[in-house]
Formats: C-alpha cells, sequence, structure tokens
C-alpha cells in the first residue's frame, strides 16, 4: 500500500494533508524520514508520526437494512444520509464514518440491504460492473405487470438516454402487481427505469439480496450488523 493512504486511513489526516506532513518530515518509515507519499509499505514497515507508531485500523464489513427516506451517501443538503442512523454514532467516531463507502446506493425511497465498508477493493468487486454481482429486488408495481415483461427483461430493455440494452435479467412473478427482479448492473433508477420502459411504475423497491449475501430477516429498518468472516469471503 501506499505511504499516503495508509497514514490517511489510519489518522484523521487527509491523503492531501498527509503530503504537508511528510513535507514537515513528521513521518518516518522504520526510523527513516519519509517523504514520497507514493513510497509503497511492506506488511512489516513500521510507520510513525511525530513519532508515534500507527497501527493499521482493521476493515468495516456492515449489512444495513436501509429505511425509506435516507439518502445512501456521505452528505446531502436535503435529506439524512444513512450515516445519520444512531447505529453509526453508537459505534464509530466522525473519522471512522468518514472512511466508510456504500456498496452499491439505493435511491431514497428504496429500502432493504445496503452493504458498507471502508475496503475500497471489497466495494470494487462488488459494485464493478465487470463482476456481474446479482442483486435480487422485490417490487411492487402500480399497474399489472404485463405478461410480455418477463421476456423484454430476459432479452433486456432499451432505457431512456441509454446506448445498450439491459443485461438479460430474471422476473419472477409473486402476483398480478408483484414480481422479484434478479439484476446484475447497477445503472442508475435501474430498475424503476425497466418498468418504466414497459409502461408501468414501481410504487415498493426493497432489495433482499447481493450476491449470495440475503438481507437477515430480523434485522429491522434502520438496524445493521458486522459481517461474519465468511459473508465477507462470500462476496469476494
Ligand atoms: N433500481 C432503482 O430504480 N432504484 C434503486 O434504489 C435500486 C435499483
Amino acid at each position: 500500500m501506499r505511504l499516503d493512504k495508509f497514514v490517511a486511513d489510519n489518522t484523521s489526516y487527509s491523503r492531501s494533508q498527509v503530503r504537508g506532513l511528510l513535507k514537515a518530515k513528521r513521518i518516518r518509515v522504520n526510523g527513516q524520514t519519509a517523504l514520497a507519499p507514493s513510497a509503497a509499505l511492506k506488511s512489516d514497515d513500521e510507520v510513525t508520526l511525530d513519532d508515534a507508531p500507527l497501527q493499521a485500523r482493521s476493515d468495516v464489513y456492515l449489512m444495513l437494512h436501509k429505511p425509506a427516506g435516507y439518502v445512501c451517501a456521505n452528505t446531502d443538503a436535503e435529506h439524512p444520509t444513512v450515516f445519520d442512523l444512531p447505529g453509526f454514532s453508537a459505534r464509530y467516531s466522525n473519522a471512522d464514518i468518514a472512511r466508510l463507502q456504500i456498496a452499491g446506493r439505493l435511491d431514497l425511497d428504496t429500502t432493504g440491504l445496503v452493504l458498507i465498508t471502508s475496503d475500497g477493493q471489497w466495494n470494487h468487486r462488488i459494485t464493478s460492473p465487470r463482476q456481474k454481482c446479482r442483486k435480487a429486488y422485490y417490487v411492487e408495481c402500480a399497474a399489472p405487470i404485463a405478461a410480455e415483461t418477463k421476456s423484454a427483461f430476459a432479452e433486456g430493455v432499451l432505457l431512456h438516454g441509454e446506448k445498450r440494452p439491459t443485461l438479460p435479467a430474471e422476473l419472477e412473478l409473486l402476483s398480478a402487481n408483484t414480481a422479484n427482479l434478479y439484476i446484475e448492473q447497477g445503472i442508475y433508477h435501474q430498475v424503476k427505469r425497466m418498468f418504466a420502459s414497459t409502461g408501468n411504475k414501481v410504487l415498493r423497491l426493497h432489495r433482499f439480496q447481493i450476491g449470495a449475501l440475503a438481507l437477515e430477516t430480523d434485522l429491522l429498518p434502520g438496524d445493521m450488523r458486522a459481517l461474519t468472516s465468511d459473508e465477507i469471503r462470500l462476496l469476494t
């Protein structure tokens, strides 16, 4: 890992502030003054700031049951963000919350499974389009779901403003107006836009699974819990 990233990850300083610390010769690696932000660290290198050793913080991996009315963002001028949920301030300092990332956002009104982590590579493996990580949504529509929707979604639909059709998706009809939809992409407002392309409107959207990881059924809206190491591995 780069020296500037290691120091930023394990202190409350930003990457640009770390450059100032390096210039001021306040950081040492194995006792030697370090100057290069890009210096590559080995796992057993000892990094000190003002002669105090920095410990690598362990990464955070959480499952959150997102309630409606919260934005999946670190800050928002209009609405509370998921990080305003009391579970975060009860567990983490503001500095720790600042390094958390959302692995796959949901809309303000969408509920369900959101994964939150400090591990950027793990996040990338879940959200990168190349990984084709399957997400499962429960959908309630305003009008009955037309019979041809299943085959249209399986073939791919061209969303308004997009150049290519969506990747094949699986629709499992549950009742006239409700279905489970399984998609492998994360295009902006994808599920709502897919149903809009069929002339229907999504009234309620709930994500219940990402890859092999399902939202725990007794986790109430607004609640969160740490993932087990087996669950973290399920998505790698
Ligand atoms: N698709 C949507 O339209 N909204 C979401 O929140 C998630 C997927």
